[in-house]
């Protein structure tokens, strides 16, 4: 094969590997479209550069034939640094190509963009020796960040949360840490940490939302993370339910934060005379009877279960994966929102939606984070050690 088909195939290869996870030479070969003597070369520099890992599947079948193999990204090719910079104490890991974290640590709160490079840089090099994982095995750094993000040129365009306008965070970071970096928005990077580490490796089509202070949500099409015409898809927390409803934030009335999002219900709470100090205090009051507190994770759920049954409609996912980051757990917020959405969908939609509530680990945003990194390593870093090393002997 010339340098220059192989390069192309061996993009065509990785970004099948991004869609599907798992993935053995044939299913490659069928879904590419290229021949399986070309895979079989592909996949055979790729494993010698480690990128790719072989494994035997069990097939259902008993008998006939050799054992299928399979073959994904293989976890020890290299490392990531994921952080979560949010305005509480953010949590720095560093994680391996499967998104297992081998080393995490805290760093303090700080909005001021260069101050926090020079943080992440410290991070970075305490992980480092405390795990010890050569620096040369680090392939980037992923940033996300709450807000609007220009993920091609690295800038967060505006954070309320952080008081940022136009910060050009991962040029920042790659000066301070001497690392490649990157950075993406929270929910979008939720939804890729989901495909690449997480529940969906398996899904081509699935939604994911954040139940945070405000409602996240981010949406893989076709095995692609849908981003819209200019990156804003995904902004159900501004979905209107109620034209007359509570003033939101973005100058809206009735928008989904203002009933379902952590920081509206707490609100509401101590507007009520409640004490509680986070939603799950809220919860425990729901608990034990409290009629505000029923009031408030009802209307909440209800609010939440509307909004994803609409979407649900509309975009046909196999699967909405929600993210508990505030702390409901399994109380009366999540088991109207349930109720609500199975109320609402058509009948063809309730048998083939999954809806999954899953409480989160504390490293779960920048686990996150960490496969913003990865992403884009594979989709970019990756084409130039081909170049530099594997096409030379071809
Ligand atoms: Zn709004």
């Amino acid at each position: 094969m010339n340098a220059g088909l192989l390069r192309s195939s061996f993009i065509v290869v990785i970004e099948a590997y991004l869609q599907h996870g798992m993935l053995s030479r044939s299913d490659l070969a069928a879904l590419t479209g290229i021949s399986r003597s070309a895979i079989t070369e592909i996949t055979q520099n790729l494993l010698d550069m480690g990128l790719l890992q072989e494994f035997p599947v069990i097939q259902e079948k008993q008998g006939r034939g050799r054992p299928a193999v399979s073959l994904r990204f293989s976890a020890s090719h290299g490392y990531f640094i994921g952080v979560s910079v949010t305005d509480t104490p953010s949590l720095v890991i560093l994680a391996d190509m499967q998104g297992n974290v081998v080393g995490e640590c805290e760093i303090p709160p700080s909005d001021a963009p260069q101050k926090l490079a020079t943080t992440i840089r410290q991070a970075m090099n305490d992980l480092l020796r405390r795990t010890g994982v050569p620096r040369s095995r680090l392939l980037s750094i992923g940033i996300a960040v709450t807000g609007v993000v220009d993920e091609n040129n690295g800038v967060c365009r505006y954070s309320a949360a952080l008081n940022w306008r136009d910060v050009p965070i991962a040029e920042l970071v790659k000066k301070a840490t001497g690392a490649e970096a990157y950075v993406g928005n929270d929910a979008n990077a939720v939804a890729i940490g989901e495909k690449l580490f997480g529940r969906a490796r398996d899904l081509r089509h699935f939604s994911s939302l954040i139940l945070g202070g405000n409602i996240g949500c981010a949406h893989y099409i076709e095995g692609n993370l849908y981003r819209g015409y200019d990156g804003g898809a995904g902004e159900i927390g501004h979905v209107t339910l109620d034209v007359n409803g509570p003033r939101c934030r973005c100058g809206k009335n009735g928008c989904l934060d203002m009933y379902a999002g952590g920081t509206a219900m707490l609100g509401l709470a101590k507007a009520a005379g409640l004490d509680c100090q986070t939603v799950h205090d809220l919860e425990g009051l729901a608990t034990v009877g409290n009629a505000k507190a029923m009031s408030i994770l009802r209307n909440g759920g209800q609010a939440l279960g509307l909004a994803v049954a609409s979407l649900i409609q509309i975009n046909n996912p196999k699967c909405v994966l929600f993210a508990d980051v505030e702390g409901f757990g399994k109380g009366i917020f999540q088991a109207t929102t349930r109720q609500v959405i199975e109320n609402n969908i058509l009948p063809r939609f309730l048998a083939s939606t999954e809806i999954v509530f899953h409480q989160v680990e504390r490293s779960f945003l920048a686990r996150a984070a960490a496969s913003v990194a990865a992403q884009q390593y594979l989709r970019t870093g990756i084409v130039s050690r081909v170049n530099g090393s594997t096409l030379q002997k071809s």
